[in-house]
Formats: C-alpha cells, sequence, structure tokens
C-alpha cells in the first residue's frame, strides 16, 4: 500500500511514526510546503521566540531517523490538486499517486484585511517558523509591540515581548482576553498577570486600521485615538487549510469533516490534526492543540492499518507566560457552572467547569496538582458534587 502524508507538521510526524511501528512496509512519502522537516510549533510564541531555543531543538525528528524509517520526506513542495477518482496527487513538482492519504495540512493564521493595513510591512502573524524569524530582529528593549488578539498567541507573544524588554500594549475587540476559550475566571488571573509584568491591555477596543506607509506605524483605534508601534503582532485566530480538500470535493464542515475514524467522505483519504473535524459526544468539533494533532493522527494511522478505532480526544493544553503555566484538562464549551478554588501564591488558582452537574474542564495556573487531578477526574467521568469540590481541604480525597 502507498501512504502518501499531505502536510509536514506535528500530525504528519506522529502518523508516519505510528505507521513505521506499527510495520508499515510500503512506500511512505511525507509533503510539506515549509522547507524545513517536521518541527514543533508550541515553543515558537514561547521558548524559540525568546532565543531560548534553537532550531535544533524545535525539530521532531533528526534527518537519520526520517532515513532509518525509510520515510521519503519531500520538502518545500506545494500540493496544487487531489485527483481522488485517480488518485493522484499534482504538486508544483509533478505528481505521485496514493493508496491511502492522509491530509495533516494544519490551519493558517488569519490575517487582517489589506484595507486595515494588514499586508503592510512590520505587521506579523505567529504560525511557523520563517513567521517567527521574521519579528525575531525586533523583539529588542524599548521598541514598541502592539499585539491585536487575546487569545494564546497574543498573551505568549506579548510575555515574551515584556520579558525582552519592550513596552508593550495588547488590544482585544471583544469584551476581554481569552473569550473563545476560557472562562471569565480564568481570564482575570491571566489579565493580573500580564498587568503585573506592565503588559497595557485593552478590551473591548475595536481597531480602525493600521497606520503607516510602506511599513506599520502604528493603529488607529474606532474611536480615533492613535497608537504608535514599532511592530504589530495579530494573534486572531487561524483558519483550518481545506481549501485542496474542498477543491477535490470532500465534505467540509468548519474544516475536513471525518467520521469517528478520521477518514473523510473519500474513502481513501484521512485527515486529522487542525485541518479535521469530527463528531464527539453529539457534536462536530475541531481541536486546535498539539495533544489533538498527535492523538489523532497517531489513530488514523492505525485505522489505515486496519484497525478500525474510533478517535476519543483528550483534550488538554498549556501555555507559558512570564513565569507562570497554565494547563488546561477538557474542553469548557458549554459549560453552566464554574468552581473557583484559590492557588499558592498571588499568580494561581483552578477554574472548574461543570455541564449539567459532570466536570467538563478544569484551568490551573500555577497549579499542577489540581490539574492532574481534574485531568484524571474529566478522563474516567466522575464529577466530584461542585461544593465538595470548592470546600475540599485536600484535592487528592476527591479521587
Ligand atoms: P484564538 O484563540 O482564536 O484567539 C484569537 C483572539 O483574537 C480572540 O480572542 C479573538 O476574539 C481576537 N480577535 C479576533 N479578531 C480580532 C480583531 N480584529 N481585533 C482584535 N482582536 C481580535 O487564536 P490565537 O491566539 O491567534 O491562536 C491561534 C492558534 O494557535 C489557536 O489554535 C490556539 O489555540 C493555538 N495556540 C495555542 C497555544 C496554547 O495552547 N498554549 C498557544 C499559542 C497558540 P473573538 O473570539 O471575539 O473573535
Amino acid at each position: 500500500m502507498r501512504i502518501v502524508i499531505l502536510g509536514a507538521g506535528q500530525a504528519a510526524a506522529s502518523m508516519a511514526a505510528r505507521l513505521c511501528a506499527k510495520g508499515h512496509d510500503g512506500p511512505l512519502t511525507v509533503i510539506g510546503a515549509e522547507p524545513v522537516a517536521p518541527y514543533q510549533r508550541p515553543p515558537l510564541s514561547k521558548a524559540y521566540l525568546l532565543g531560548e531555543m534553537g532550531l535544533d531543538r524545535l525539530l521532531l525528528r533528526s534527518a537519520e531517523w526520517w532515513q532509518e524509517q525509510g520515510v521519503e520526506l519531500r520538502l518545500g513542495e506545494t500540493a496544487t490538486a487531489i485527483d481522488t477518482a485517480a488518485r493522484l496527487i499534482t504538486t508544483d513538482r509533478g505528481s505521485l499517486p496514493y493508496d491511502a492519504l492522509a491530509l495533516t495540512l494544519g490551519a493558517r493564521a488569519r490575517r487582517l484585511p489589506a484595507a486595515m493595513g494588514g499586508h503592510l510591512p512590520g505587521v506579523h502573524v505567529i504560525r511557523s517558523l520563517a513567521d517567527v524569524d521574521a519579528i525575531a530582529p525586533d523583539m529588542r528593549p524599548d521598541r514598541r509591540l502592539i499585539v491585536i488578539g487575546g487569545g494564546y498567541i497574543g498573551l505568549e507573544a506579548a510575555a515574551v515581548a515584556r520579558k525582552l524588554g519592550l513596552e508593550v500594549t495588547l488590544i482585544e475587540a471583544a469584551p476581554r482576553i481569552l473569550g473563545r476559550v476560557a472562562a471569565p475566571e480564568t481570564a482575570d488571573m491571566i489579565r493580573a498577570l500580564h498587568r503585573d509584568h506592565g503588559v497595557t491591555i485593552l478590551e473591548a477596543v475595536s481597531i480602525e486600521r493600521i497606520i503607516g506607509d510602506d511599513h506599520a506605524t502604528g493603529i488607529r483605534l474606532a474611536d480615533g485615538t492613535e497608537l504608535p508601534a514599532d511592530l504589530i503582532v495579530t494573534g486572531i485566530g487561524v483558519s483550518p487549510d481545506s481549501a485542496l480538500a474542498e477543491a477535490a470535493g470532500l465534505a467540509i464542515d468548519n474544516g475536513i469533516a471525518t467520521d469517528d475514524r478520521g477518514r473523510t467522505s473519500d474513502p481513501a483519504i484521512w485527515a486529522a490534526g487542525d485541518c479535521a473535524s469530527f463528531p464527539w459526544q453529539g457534536a462536530r468539533i475541531r481541536l486546535e492543540s498539539v495533544g489533538g494533532a498527535i492523538d489523532m493522527a497517531e489513530l488514523v494511522a492505525e485505522n489505515i492499518l486496519g484497525a478500525d478505532r474510533a478517535y476519543a480526544p483528550k483534550p488538554w493544553f498549556w501555555s507559558d507566560q512570564f513565569d507562570a503555566k497554565l494547563q488546561i484538562a477538557g474542553l469548557g464549551t458549554g459549560h453552566d457552572r464554574i468552581v473557583t478554588r484559590p492557588g499558592d501564591g498571588r499568580h494561581g488558582g483552578s477554574v472548574w467547569y461543570y455541564r449539567m452537574d459532570r466536570l467538563i474542564a478544569v484551568d490551573a495556573l500555577n497549579d499542577a496538582r489540581a490539574y492532574m487531578i481534574g485531568k484524571r477526574l474529566i478522563e474516567s467521568g466522575r464529577s466530584p458534587d461542585p461544593e465538595t469540590l470548592a470546600g475540599a481541604t485536600e484535592l487528592k480525597s476527591l479521587l
């Protein structure tokens, strides 16, 4: 069986490794548009941007590993079409046939439209190694950074920039930071952390446009205020990379739609990672997380080889900002009750999400114990009574 994996990120590397480990002995090709072998993205907005981690540590597998496993790694090559009837991929370098095709194409950073100045030099996103390499020279003390968007990308970039001595203003259009991914209680802890480190956070503030002629020099807010900047980072979310799949006629629904096996609407094509949406607990979701990319890719590898198992995600996330570590287990979407527990020190504590008396997620800031116990409870389907949780002196007793 000739297997081709399109997209060479975390999901591709995990899928290739699992295919090899499970004894796939036919041809296996991984095609990636970036010129670099698969690397970890989470450090891009953390240690790599801070200059504390080099490319060598970012790479998921060494060049020798790819060779030893017999995987053909084709980098700097872009797929342009998939002919599902002929089972043939066309790229900017030629074409190749497949028996099974896996799409691990990831997601693209959204950009502000050119009409708002989003195209100007000096306006950056953080998604790829090249993006961060382009920002690094400007991450110098006394430069002024404006971050647009108060999600994890924006907050992590703001924290790194402050650490490097830049003056940082973060602007969120919604009423508060982390609106998509966390409860107000978690946002409050993160806001306090940033303010204590000197980041100016403006919430419920809309931008009219980025200003500048041939380079961004600042932004104009909707109320006419102008804020100067030497560089601008936008962290305004991502869009699943599904254009190729859509053009090939595959079903699309908030990304490339798969069944619970990771199979797309074409039986010979699979998808995993940020680009894929799948059914879970009565809804269709897409997980934007490295943990999800690894789990789903490994499962799809086994299903390509015939395992026929359903994907049961165990969502977890983390974020490092300043000296604080935020760890998240589960998905808080649709919660109807929150329980908070204090942690140690000024920046710490945990936020527990319930939906119809069921514990569905926990956010733990500088509180590894709350994360660990919450994760175990969620994954085993146990829900402590909210009052008991709030009053427990020893969390371990809940297990
Ligand atoms: P995100 O989580 O979708 O957050 C984007 C934020 O920008 C949202 O708060 C959004 O508000 C806001 N926004 C959107 N348009 C805006 C505008 N025009 N002006 C001001 N604010 C605007 O995405 P992200 O932070 O860019 O991260 C990208 C991806 O990387 C996500 O998948 C994220 O999970 C992942 N990531 C994860 C981590 C981690 O887990 N530690 C770290 C970095 C990145 P609305 O919701 O109101 O639109």
